[in-house]
């Protein structure tokens, strides 16, 4: 009796202990106090319209109880997602411990007004905390509602454009709008605002009609605001059709052995024969070449870096037009075709090459077919480009006032003779240069224009 009451005590002392120790262990399991692991994505700070949600929760420990996602504006709430995850398992360890959704927010099936909108999203789980209720999560983003388009006007009635030419739309887009401009069937050319008005910001947009944008190009001006609305609108312009010349360049030998020298850096097959290594260069580099052009365009400042008249090459004769459309034949048959994207001016040998306007110098270097090349930025999506020229007299990133002298005319790259190749782009379209050479165009297309945004 003694004996086992000695022995007794100890135990019923230990088995208390393990009673108590499996009694904490278990209220700690099912009174845990992590919460819910939410995450949502993507957290735009507007919404402009039906918008798609990824939703993730995970509970490690009990598992997910429920979840409910819930549109907050003003007073109202509605809740748009519930879910509940049953209990399955000794202590739920069955049950659902990580889930995936999609949803979406439109805001016109939830008649949301514009302005501020929240979106809740509440994760419960399976824990005995909260008086039984679980940990609870809460996920909150707030977003404004903005479905309105921004609303723009052209300002500029008079909008002449030839093809192959540039135009310049003047116009005015609400105050929220983050990027604007003109759409000419698929090309974008962007607007730059200059100024504001009662009635929002105004704009400024150059803009080319390719020499091939067929007989009506799609000509539209366009906005986006900062929820990703969009407005397009028509505008009054008038397309006058160009003609552009056919010419017929004969290769010879003679012309081949001249040139291709120059090119023992192009990656040829060492079976080309002469004419299919011009054919290669003619082709595919000049496309390569042409790309580098093109993607220029993002390199212009969103002012304008010119002013007034625009020079061309003194005492020069023009070899070649914009737009020519070139037939290459060899040996009495035609082997390929190209249209001439600049105009060619001929002069003495190694004359002084002016730049055409003020701006900065965003490309010096050999380019291809062009030989050494520079382009001049004029700001707001004008570049001038001359080519083929014998040396550099400027360095990558110097700005130029009109008429310094950026070169000397030379025939590097694919060049017969002597003369520079000079271009002007539009928004990295090349437009015919013609026109910005000549004082009445420019007075009556452009000048004028800018001379009403002068206060
Ligand atoms: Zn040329």
């Amino acid at each position: 009796m003694a004996k086992t009451k000695k022995i007794g005590l100890p135990l019923t002392f230990g088995i208390i202990i393990a009673l108590l120790g499996l009694l904490a262990w278990f209220s700690s399991v099912i009174f845990e106090g992590e919460k819910p692991q939410v995450r949502l994505g993507p957290l735009p700070q507007y919404l402009s319209g039906e918008t798609a949600f990824k939703l993730s929760a995970s509970d490690m420990k009990r598992g997910l109880r429920s979840l409910r996602v819930t549109i907050v504006q003003g007073g109202r709430s509605k809740d748009i997602l519930e879910k509940r995850f049953p209990f399955k398992g000794l202590l739920n360890s069955q049950g659902i411990r990580r889930y995936e959704t999609r949803f979406y927010v439109d805001p016109s099936r939830l008649n949301l007004a514009q302005g501020r909108v929240d979106l809740q999203v509440r994760v419960w789980d399976y824990s005995r905390r909260g008086g039984g209720d679980g940990n609870q999560t809460l996920l909150q983003h707030k977003m404004l509602l903005d479905t309105i388009p921004p609303g723009m006007r052209a300002l500029s009635r008079m909008n002449y454009v030839n093809v192959g030419g540039t135009g310049l739309l003047v116009y005015q887009a609400s105050s929220d709008t983050v990027e604007s401009g003109v759409f000419v069937n698929e090309l974008f050319f962007k607007g730059y605002p200059v100024g504001t008005s009662s009635r929002g910001g105004v704009h400024v947009c150059y803009f080319a009609v390719p020499y091939n944008a067929g007989v009506h190009p799609n000509l539209y001006l366009w906005a986006k605001d900062r929820a990703g609305n969009v407005s397009k609108e028509r505008f009054p312009h008038h397309i006058r059709r160009k003609k552009f010349r056919t010419e017929s360049i004969q290769i010879t030998d003679r012309f081949l052995k001249q040139v291709l020298p120059y090119f023992s850096f192009y990656p040829f097959e060492p079976e080309d024969s002469d004419i299919q290594k011009f054919l290669e260069i003619n082709g595919k580099l000049r496309e390569e070449n042409g790309r580098v052009f093109f993607d220029l365009r993002t390199e212009t400042l969103p002012e304008p870096l010119w002013e007034g008249s625009w020079l061309r090459l003194r005492n020069a004769a023009t070899m070649a037009r914009f737009a020519d459309h070139r037939r290459y034949y060899y040996k009495g048959e035609q082997v390929d075709e190209k249209v001439h994207m600049g105009v060619d001016l001929a002069s003495l040998a190694n004359s002084e090459v002016p730049a055409a306007n003020s701006g900065r110098v965003i490309y010096r270097d050999r380019l291809g077919i062009y030989g050494n090349t520079v382009v001049l930025d004029h700001g707001q999506g004008i570049a001038s480009v001359y080519a083929h020229l014998s040396d550099f007299s400027v360095d990558m990133g110097q700005e130029v006032a009109k008429g310094d002298v950026i070169g000397h005319t030379g025939q590097t790259g694919l060049a017969g003779g002597d003369h520079l190749h000079f271009g002007i782009m539009v928004g990295g379209v090349f437009v015919n240069p013609v026109e910005w050479w000549d004082s009445h165009w420019l007075r009556d297309n452009i000048l004028r224009k800018l001379a009403l945004l002068k206060p």
